[in-house]
């Protein structure tokens, strides 16, 4: 059984100018990205924020669609928003995964540009490693314009880009979290 988390990070990100800046939330992210993971099979979606404003604002949006009106209206939508909940900080997530696994998390950063002297590896070789082992994987997407350096130096490795036929590829988070969960536990 694979033990694959996403989250979602707000901060630290980086801004055009490469700042560190903090994003806000998006609920267009809190759905589409728990649906991608509740479809994917996976056993956790991390929305990481530092803001309690922030983690507010995603704790109203997880209890209309868990317990309130929106459980009702369409249960089905409640049951991958069951997978989302609001963190603080990657290592909060990197705990909460011990806590429900055992051991920490093998943690995978995304970008459409890594850094030059980045760990990177192959969609094939950590689909590979998922399937032959039952250890937990946490996958990391950012907001704004990208993760953190920080954050990426403190992953294992960086997932190599996803690529098309052109020199563009700074996809929508959505997107890129739908190819990715895809090339790596999708079922073809
Ligand atoms: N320039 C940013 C970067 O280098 O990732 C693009 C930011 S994009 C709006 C937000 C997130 O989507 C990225 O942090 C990454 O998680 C994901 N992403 C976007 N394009 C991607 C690509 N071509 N390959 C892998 N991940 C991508």
């Amino acid at each position: 059984m694979i033990s694959l988390y996403c989250a979602l990070v707000h901060y630290p990100v980086r801004d055009r100018a490469g700042n560190t800046v903090t994003a806000s939330l998006t609920n267009l992210d809190v759905h589409d990205i728990s649906r991608l993971a509740f479809t994917y099979g996976l056993r956790g979606y991390f929305v990481i924020t530092p803001l309690m404003a922030q983690q507010t604002l995603a704790k109203r949006i997880l209890d209309y669609w868990k317990t309130g009106a929106g459980k009702h209206r369409m249960p089905e939508r409640s049951l991958a928003l069951g997978l989302c909940r609001p963190l603080s900080s990657l290592e909060r997530a990197i705990e909460q995964i011990q806590l429900e696994t055992g051991k920490p998390p093998r943690v995978l950063a995304t970008a459409a540009r890594p850094p030059q002297v980045s760990a990177i590896s192959s969609f094939q070789a950590e689909a590979m490693r998922l399937q032959q082992s039952e250890d937990p994987v946490l996958i990391l997407f950012g907001t704004s314009h990208g993760l953190d350096r920080s954050i990426l130096d403190r992953a294992d490795a960086i997932l190599e880009p996803i690529r098309g036929h052109r020199g563009y590829n700074h996809l929508s988070v959505r997107c890129a979290a739908a190819i990715t969960l895809d090339r790596l536990v999708g079922s073809n």
